[in-house]
């Protein structure tokens, strides 16, 4: 059996951001996130599900979130 060994597809650590759908204010979980290259260079996108089952790919510039934490937030930190 083949070992499926992607060194592009890593798993991410969960994120959880609010839903960017403006009409609702849950939290919605980061399933997938991925870069692509535009015109404009390389765009990282993300998959967002909410518990309320809005699914989105926004792009994460148009989230505002870094797509390299630079910095150790504790509030952001994922605890496991
Ligand atoms: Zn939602």
């Amino acid at each position: 059996m083949p070992a499926i060994t992607d060194p592009t597809l890593h798993r991410a650590p969960t994120d959880m951001i609010a839903c960017p759908d403006p009409a609702c204010a849950a939290e919605a979980r980061i399933v997938d996130r991925w870069t692509f290259e535009s015109t404009n260079g390389p765009v990282e996108q993300v998959k967002t599900g909410c518990e309320r089952g809005h699914w989105f790919t926004p792009t994460v510039d148009s989230l505002g979130l870094q797509p390299v934490p630079a910095k150790a937030s504790p509030s952001l930190a994922s605890v496991s």
